[in-house]
Formats: structure tokens, sequence, C-alpha cells
């Protein structure tokens, strides 16, 4: 069966989430995915975490590459605007719905550039899902900044230390003045917590404060994941939203541990204040945030 995304979307009402996806759907039309934003780079939803792009006569650098299916996808509209190979593919994170496209992409790619914690948790990750063969890890590291000159464009990657994992970059275009954060923003939605993959929430929110001084007003950000109303690209503001909700959570779990409660005790459909960023669809989101924050301060 073969029909429109856009149209499926629109008659079903169903929310254009970076998480959608409906398996043995051929999309007749991936340029309703794209998203152009300025000088060359833009933004991909398929399924999973957002690829950004950047496109210019001189270079092509893809950040996150979903699924293979949705990488497949990308590849295709990305082949609409280029003939070039990928001179830089970056990964943001190690999480699957940002790497499991990389078997997709790796061909077409130079080199696969990630901070140095990335293929060490993807491996650890996949030992624990025993699904070491799907995996292609990135050959070129770093420590903590790594700089590209790419003609009339400069994509920087730095790590801001634990976060959402161990091994979370930010990726900038620094002429286009456009940043992709990976998973450190779910803009408006509880984002996940990964413990064993790194996470540390205290630290997360230091970062999401060092970020938003690095960067000014002007920057447009692109977020892993975002709620249908706000959607998976934004400014700096979002990134102190996202700060507030972090600390609500941990505050809300911290005080409950304190009075000596259980987990169980601590569920809640919805933090105050927070109205956004709950789906009253799926309210075990937050649960299951929630669960992960009892865990992490309870050790
Ligand atoms: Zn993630």
């Amino acid at each position: 069966m073969i029909i429109s995304r856009r149209s499926f979307i629109k008659t079903t009402g169903m929310a254009a989430t970076a998480s959608t996806f409906l398996p043995g759907f051929k999309f007749e039309d991936t340029s309703a995915l794209f998203t152009p934003i300025r000088r060359g780079t833009g933004t991909f939803e398929g399924r999973g975490g957002t690829i950004g792009w950047f496109v210019s006569d001189e270079s092509l650098v893809l950040v996150d590459t979903q699924f293979p299916e949705s990488a497949a996808e990308c590849w295709e509209g990305i082949q609409e605007r280029t003939d070039r190979r990928i001179d830089f593919l970056i990964n943001s994170h190690h999480h699957g719905d940002h790497t499991a496209g990389n078997p997709t992409l790796a061909p077409h790619a130079q080199v696969i550039v990630a901070h140095e914690n990335v293929p060490v948790l993807q491996k650890a990750a996949a030992e624990r899902r025993e699904n070491q063969e799907d995996q292609v890890y990135a050959d070129t590291i770093f420590e903590s900044e790594w700089r590209q000159n790419l003609g009339d464009e400069t994509v920087r990657m730095k790590w801001y230390g634990p976060a959402h994992t161990g091994g979370d970059s930010v990726t900038h275009f620094e002429n286009a003045d456009v940043a992709h954060l990976g998973d450190l923003v779910f803009n408006r939605v509880p984002a996940y917590i990964d413990l064993p993959g790194g996470s540390d929430t205290a630290n997360w929110i230091s970062v999401l404060e060092e970020i938003h001084n690095d960067f000014s007003d002007e920057t447009v950000f692109i977020y892993g994941h975002g709620n249908s109303a706000f959607g998976i690209t934004g400014t700096r503001a979002d990134l102190l939203e996202a700060r507030d909700f972090l600390t609500a959570l941990r505050e809300h779990v911290q005080n409950g541990i304190s009075q000596g409660k259980s987990a169980d005790e601590l569920l809640v459909n919805g933090l105050p204040g927070f109205d956004a960023w709950v789906d009253p669809n799926r309210p075990s989101t937050l649960h299951g945030r929630i669960r992960s924050v009892y865990m992490e301060l309870s050790k």
C-alpha cells in the first residue's frame, strides 16, 4: 500500500512526532520529511531521533542515522540535493534510534565521528541486547572538542560531560548558527533517562545551562525529539525549560525519598507547572522517568 505520509498524518490526526513510524508502508513523498533551516542546514524526520544535515557544493554532513529503513529514505532525499558522498557522518550519542541506521549510511560515508564514549557505550548496550551484529561504530572519535572546515562552513562538536548519556555531543554549524543537540533536549517530552548508558540528571541540568550560555537567541537548535505542539527545533529558551523540568522531576522524587516513599507511591501523571510536557495518552512515559530518577537518587 502506498500512501503519502503527510496525508496519512492529516487524515488520522496522528502527531508528526519523530517517533512515528508505520512498518510496511512505502511513503511516496519523502520530501515532506525534510525541513530546511538556513545556509544549507535542515532536519529529516523519519522514525527515531531527528537527523540534521548540511549540504553545500563542498561538503555533506549528516548528524544521526535513525533506523535502517528511515536512513535509506533520508539518503534518497539527500541524493536529490547533492551528488556528494557523506564527508562526515556524525553520531550525537549511542542510542539505537540515533545509530541503528549507521550500517545503511556508512557505505556512503568517509568517516563516522562521535565522542570517544559513544562506541564504548554502544558496544555495551549491544551486548546487553544481543544485537552486536547490527552495529557499525564511529571510527573517528574525540575527547572534548572536534572542529572541521567545510569550505564556507565550519562544524564543531563539543562534549559537555555526562547528561542524557555518557557521550552526548553538541554539533554546531557555526556560520549557519544551527546546533544539533541530539537527545540533550526532548522538547516538552519527559526525556529518556538511561542509567547504564551513563545518564546523570544532576550534571544534565548544569550542561543545559552551559549550552544556553555558549549560544545566543539567534541560534536555531535541533532536538532529538519533541512533542507535536512544540516540535523538534527551537531557540535556547527551550533549554532552560528542559532544565526546569528535570529540576522539578528530581525534586519530586527526592522529596518522596526523604519521606520514605516507594517509587510506586511517587507516580503522578504530571508535574505542577509543566502541563505542556504531559501527553494525556501516554502518562506511562513520565512514570518511567520517575522510576529512573528514583533509582538514580537511591544509589
Ligand atoms: Zn537518546
